[in-house]
């Protein structure tokens, strides 16, 4: 069987339904119209398909032709967000809302893995779950899915998860790349509101002003940050938002601040939650102001079991050649909630590059940004990496087992 040129005869139809897809963004945990679009990407597929009760979600399940074989899980996500596009292509959508993430790639290139994988189900020496996921993108959609069941949806626990992620910059057009160990951030909020007592701004020893206390804790908390840590496990704070007051010659009652806090170690992590929260209590009591200083834990950190990100690297080498992969050297400090499913079962994410030919990818725009465009010509190696994952991991399995 070769994936690769079958996914190649597919490329029309994959970019049909991409363009379909970026056309009609969704953002959350709700995108009806996206998942009635999977529905009938799937539609006519030996699929047993179940839908998500408290999220659009969909989970497709494909049987092998081995029963009672190992599964392995691939996983898509699907919303976009709350981005205005400006790229001026002929398929960009409308409005306040764009697949400015690539999530419109994922879902297809998922898609066309499923298609894949139907035509060849008699060399599957076991199940595949296909996850197609709703609100990536902050609303935790992979954690839903695994309250409903995801990983149970096969009958048996999947051997390992496999993600694909694109990127409209850093990397070329069909580059592959991952690594070992940490991939991306653990990514936290410190939601932070300094109580004073407002009064008039000509009498502030009349009032408690909250305002000079919540600037020191944003200084105070870069300050414990060089010195709390290892530098060699990085830990990175911003205070994205700080708002506090009205007018010049009035002191409000309160100012607040909100921080996003990334980190890797699970040692870093325990030290943020309990010691950001006490720098702005100190703060507050050295001003002799009252202070909520609340830490909320948003996506953990991804970590890319070793053997699984390797089987990666050595299927992108062995179906699309050599120079196809790219090792990386670092980690990035964004976040996803894959994290969640390869914490519960071996797995490991990997970028796509998807740099358009004529932008060079140190200056393209990035994802997220309103600019940002994805090459459909990744599309159809993308769905055959997908698809050769699974069959190789469980061919991989039934040889072991
Ligand atoms: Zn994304």
């Amino acid at each position: 069987m070769n994936l690769r040129d079958d996914a190649r005869a597919l490329s029309d139809d994959l970019i049909r339904m991409r363009h379909d897809l970026h056309r009609t963004p969704e953002v959350g945990l709700d995108l009806p119209r996206t998942q009635e679009r999977v529905l009938a990407a799937l539609d006519g597929l030996p699929l047993e398909i179940s839908t998500g009760e408290g999220l659009s979600s969909v989970t497709a399940v494909l049987r092998g032709a081995r029963p009672g074989g190992p599964t392995v899980l691939l996983r898509g996500d699907m919303d976009a967000l709350p981005v205005a596009e400006r790229t001026g292509l002929p398929y960009a959508a409308e409005g306040d809302l764009m697949h400015a993430c690539g999530h419109d790639l994922h879902t297809t290139m998922l898609a066309g893995s499923a298609r894949l994988l139907a035509t060849h189900r008699d060399r599957l020496a076991g199940d595949v779950v296909f996850m197609f996921q709703p609100g990536e993108e902050g609303w935790d959609g992979a954690g839903h899915m695994l309250a409903e069941g995801v990983l149970d949806a096969s009958g048996t626990r999947p051997v390992a998860a496999y993600a694909l992620h694109v990127s409209s910059s850093i990397h070329a057009s069909g580059v592959f790349a991952t690594r070992t160990g940490p991939l991306l951030a653990a990514s936290n909020v410190l939601d932070v509101t300094v109580r004073g007592a407002g009064g008039h701004g000509s009498a502030p020893h009349r009032a408690k002003d909250p305002i000079p206390a919540a600037c020191e804790m944003v200084t105070a908390l870069q300050t414990w940050l060089s010195r709390a840590f290892d530098v060699f496990d990085p830990v990175v704070l911003t205070v994205g938002s700080f708002h506090a007051g009205t007018l010049p010659n009035i002191i409000p009652d309160t100012a607040r601040f909100t921080a996003t806090v990334r980190s890797f170690s699970p040692e870093a992590f325990e030290r943020l939650r309990e010691g950001l929260p006490a720098v702005c209590r100190g703060v507050a009591a050295a001003h002799g102001l009252e202070v909520d200083a609340e830490f909320i834990e948003q996506y953990p950190t991804t970590v890319n079991d070793a053997a699984e990100a390797d089987f990666i690297a050595e299927t992108v080498r062995e179906v699309h050649g050599e120079e196809r992969y790219e090792p990386m050297e670092n980690p990035i400090l964004g976040a996803e909630d894959f994290s969640r499913v390869i914490a519960e079962v071996p797995g490991a994410m990997a970028f796509l590059g998807a740099t358009l030919p004529d932008r060079d990818p140190e200056t393209a725009p990035s994802n997220h940004s309103p600019l940002a465009a994805f090459d459909d010509a990744v599309l159809a190696d993308g769905s055959a990496l997908y698809a050769e994952l699974a069959v190789r991991r469980l061919e991989a399995e039934a040889v072991t087992a």
